[in-house]
């Protein structure tokens, strides 16, 4: 989907298990910056404390992140070294399951199953208990509530199946986990009406700067997304900057990615994929949009990228652009409209001629609808808050307005993540579980003392 402009392209995975089902494996932590920020500004102190570092640990044990067995493609070769040559930061990103080297188009899953996923990790050792029933391709209509003395309280979900039947689920606690898009729209459709809902849309904005190198690259074989750059992370001195990381590149994405400059070289662009070797540039938004419903019920997105953000990205692209250009590249491309391709030269960086092209890049910008964005990374569209005029949630994840109704995914985040939200999310969301079992454990005390008194 895209954003009422037309400006980012929006994906997401509409899939048991979510995003996490579909997507790149990426296991990066919460910055300690971010974790300072919604300590210090938004006075959510769990997240500065130890308590919240060990949900960070458990987040990653549950869904098998690991670092010892990660095998580099060619394209994150290209981001490693280009980053030695400079002498900037690069590391290598820790990856959730065992995405090897060698299996081809390991993005668009994982024939052996070393690519885990939620199915492989989390649904899967909620399966092992016996409590877990899924209800494939059900969707959520409204969360159902009581009103016990003044107060709503959560009580079922009122559902359609994938043959349009209706389902209703009686429950003591409702938790949304609709994510950043749709859980908002949930609550909306359930009567809540605290203003925060669907506002402090973040979306992480991605542009991508891609060159040619002489050799082959392959840049869609093996796994995607295994080296990271912070290089350019924190740029205003309050974590917020971009981070320059390889994307998955299957060859549809690759097309619809690269510099439009008409259908002959887009022809010609692609018949030279397979030399092709990309970098994303991932911005860590300070401005936010909102998502809302349509008739259809279906997200509808208003987002503008500010132009903070906007400076820190077109940074972020001067920097892919040097990194290509280090790592031998031949032709680089940004993909502004009215860019052309830059040749490089036996100089490298040091030729004025690139640093005139580079003056241009920066001038054009990444003007809306003229410079292709993505956004993977949806989040902070039902923010946590220390009171309800702070947020739609308590720090304890549960909603301000509806007792028992919880809401479990990126929606909660006050500001972005900066990092890949998959690592976060798990371990926010960890911490709320933690808060569930208490509140199911009092429920269930109150039941046994409400017997005994009958
Ligand atoms: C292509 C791609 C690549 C990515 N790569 C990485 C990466 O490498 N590393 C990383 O850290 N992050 C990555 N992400 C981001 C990460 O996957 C998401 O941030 C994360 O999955 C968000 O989790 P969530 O729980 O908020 O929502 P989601 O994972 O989006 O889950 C929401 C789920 O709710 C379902 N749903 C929505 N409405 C309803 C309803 N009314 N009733 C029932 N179900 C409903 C949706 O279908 C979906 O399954 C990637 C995302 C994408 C799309």
């Amino acid at each position: 989907m895209l954003t009422e402009d037309g400006a980012i392209n929006i994906l997401a995975g509409n899939a048991l298990g979510g995003g996490g089902t579909v997507n790149w494996f990426c296991s990066l932590d919460t910055p300690h910056y971010v974790r300072d920020e919604w300590s210090n500004k938004y006075g959510l102190k769990h997240f500065e404390s130890p308590k919240f570092a060990k949900h960070l640990l458990s987040a990653k044990n549950l869904l098998g992140v690991q670092t010892s067995h990660v095998i580099h493609n060619k394209a994150n070769n290209v981001l490693l070294k280009g980053c030695k040559e400079l002498g900037f930061h690069c590391e290598t990103a820790p990856q959730q399951g065992y995405p090897t080297g060698d299996e081809n188009l390991c993005c668009m899953g994982s024939k052996r199953g070393e690519r885990q996923g939620m199915l492989g990790s989390l649904l899967y050792d909620a399966a092992k208990t016996g409590n877990l029933r899924v209800f494939y391709e059900c969707r959520a209509n409204s969360v159902l509530t009581t009103t016990i003395g003044g107060k709503k309280k959560a009580i079922g979900v009122d559902a359609v199946s994938r043959s349009k039947h209706p389902i209703t689920l009686r429950s003591k606690i409702v938790v949304s986990a609709c994510g950043s898009l749709h859980t908002p729209l949930l609550l909306r459709r359930s009567g809540l009406v605290n203003k925060h809902i669907g506002r402090n849309l973040r979306l992480h904005p991605v542009t991508g700067v891609y060159a040619q190198f002489k050799e082959e690259i392959n840049a869609f074989e093996g796994a995607p997304m295994t080296t990271v750059s912070n290089v350019v992370a924190n740029l205003d001195g309050k974590g917020y900057g971009a981070r320059l990381e390889v994307p998955s590149i299957h060859p549809s994405l690759m097309a619809s990615s690269l510099n439009w400059r008409g259908a002959a070289a887009a022809k010609a662009d692609m018949l030279k994929a397979l030399r092709f070797s990309l970098l994303i540039v991932l911005t860590r938004d300070s401005g936010s949009g909102r998502v809302y419903s349509d008739a259809k019920h279906q997200p509808r997105i208003e987002y503008s990228l500010r132009r903070k953000d906007a400076n820190h990205m077109i940074k972020g692209v001067e920097m892919a652009c040097r990194v290509l250009m280090a790592a031998g590249a031949e032709v680089i491309h940004t993909v502004q409209s009215g860019i052309e391709a830059y040749h490089c030269t036996d100089q490298g960086v040091a030729d004025p001629t690139f640093h005139k092209w580079i003056k241009r890049v920066k001038q054009v910008g990444p003007k809306p609808n003229q410079c292709p964005l993505f956004s993977a990374h949806q989040m902070g569209t039902c923010k946590m808050g220390i009171n309800p005029t702070q947020g739609g949630v308590k720090p304890s994840g549960e909603t301000w307005e509806v007792d028992g109704l919880y809401v479990c995914d990126t929606s909660v985040f006050p500001t972005p993540s900066g990092t890949n939200p998959m690592v976060t999310v798990a371990a926010v969301t960890y911490g709320i579980s933690q808060n569930l079992r208490l509140a199911l454990a009092r429920l269930k005390r109150a039941t046994v003392d409400l017997r005994s008194k009958l």
